[in-house]
């Protein structure tokens, strides 16, 4: 039997950022509720070593630190909904969303931290060394390859970047890219070109990445040349895909205001929306850090400048009456 869960403040999303908001509003006493989505704990449940969380002076790892968090949010009175939603509609208040399950959900309040998925290339071999020498993030794991060889597939802003990141800690970078010519700000591909440690294979695909099973290590990929269809196989130790994040706000298209590239824009400052009362938080609205850490810095935010939303709609509600 469908249900109808109604809070003051409705969080979708359960990464660091919708977790930190959850914990920020229930300490509140806002009562929140939050909406797990398709991947509960978010993105961190799928790497393994988390090195830059602040507060923990030993690795931890991505799922751990999703479920303190989690149990975090409840244990301070979050109440926390298996479901995804399919759509929302903020033409109203209370804001409306619809779960897969059936149930309906309102906010008085609505904090969107649904994230970004980083894109892949596809391959089994990628799936199968994820967290184990695949990466998709050269910030969270570049660390941990101090010293040695790693590859970097994209020729867009974030692949140049990532290869001048990673030259911080490898012996070599190389940068895989399907054609003949960077789409990334000429700048960047200047400082690229000018960095002895990177070399650039052009004109090549990543057909498999190879490695060993006990442990799982990558060890080499297999590049195969777009024209001509030669295969070479490359040594390396990490491979990171840099080929993109797909912001999940299709639920909010037409309704709230995004950039060209579909990510939420908020109000500098803030984690206001062009709709009063909907905030934004983490990576949904964030191209640029896309870390835990200023996920849950700006989810922070979100419960806070919600607060203050109800607070302020209380007086005018008390001096109308
Ligand atoms: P996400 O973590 O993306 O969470 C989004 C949440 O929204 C999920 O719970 C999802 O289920 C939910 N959702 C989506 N759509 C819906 C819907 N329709 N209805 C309801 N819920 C929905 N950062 C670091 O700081 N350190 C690291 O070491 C690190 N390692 C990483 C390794 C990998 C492989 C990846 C991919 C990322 C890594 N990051 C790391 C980045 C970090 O994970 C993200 O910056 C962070 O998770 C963003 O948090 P978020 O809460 O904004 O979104
Ligand atoms: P992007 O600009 O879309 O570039 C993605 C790159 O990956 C492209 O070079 C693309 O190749 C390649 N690619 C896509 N799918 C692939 C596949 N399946 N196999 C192999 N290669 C594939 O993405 P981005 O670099 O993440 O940047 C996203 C946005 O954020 C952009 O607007 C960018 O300017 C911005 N950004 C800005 C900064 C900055 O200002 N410093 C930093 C990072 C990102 P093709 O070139 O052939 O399409």
């Amino acid at each position: 039997m469908p249900q109808h869960h109604h809070s003051k403040v409705l969080i979708l999303g359960s990464g660091p950022a919708g977790c930190t908001a959850a914990i920020y509003a229930a300490r509140a006493s806002l009562k929140p509720i939050m909406v797990h989505g398709i991947q509960p704990g978010g993105q961190l449940t799928i790497t393994t070593d988390v090195e830059n969380y602040p507060g923990f002076a030993e690795i931890i790892q991505g799922p751990w630190l999703m479920q303190q968090m989690e149990a975090q949010a409840r244990h301070v009175g979050t109440e926390i909904i298996h479901d995804v939603i399919v759509s929302c509609d903020l033409g109203q208040r209370p804001f409306e969303a619809k779960g897969d399950s059936g149930d309906t959900y309102s906010g008085d309040t609505l904090v969107i931290a649904t994230g970004a998925e980083a894109r892949w290339l596809g391959l089994p071999s990628e799936r199968k060394f994820q967290g184990f020498g695949v990466s998709a993030c050269a910030t969270c794991d570049g660390f941990f390859y101090r010293g040695k060889e790693v590859l970097v597939v994209g020729g867009g802003n974030t692949a140049v970047e990532e290869a001048l990141y990673l030259t911080n800690h490898a012996a070599k970078v190389t940068v895989v890219h399907r054609r003949n010519a960077f789409r990334a700000e000429k700048i960047l591909q200047d400082r690229l070109f000018a960095n002895p440690k990177i070399s650039v294979i052009w004109d090549h695909v990543v057909e498999e990445i190879g490695g060993s099973a006990a442990p799982p290590s990558v060890t080499h990929v297999r590049l195969r040349h777009v024209a001509t269809g030669a295969v070479r196989e490359v040594s390396v130790h990490g491979v990171f895909i840099a080929i993109g994040h797909t912001p999940n706000t299709g639920i909010f298209r037409g309704q709230l205001e995004t950039d060209g590239d579909g990510y939420l824009v908020t109000k500098p400052g803030s984690t206001r929306t062009n709709i009063p009362g909907v905030f934004a938080c983490g990576d949904v609205q964030d191209k640029i850090y896309r870390q835990a850490v200023t996920a849950a810095g700006t989810g922070c935010m979100a419960a806070l400048d919600a607060e203050k939303h109800l607070a302020h709609h209380a007086g005018e509600k008390a001096a109308a009456e």
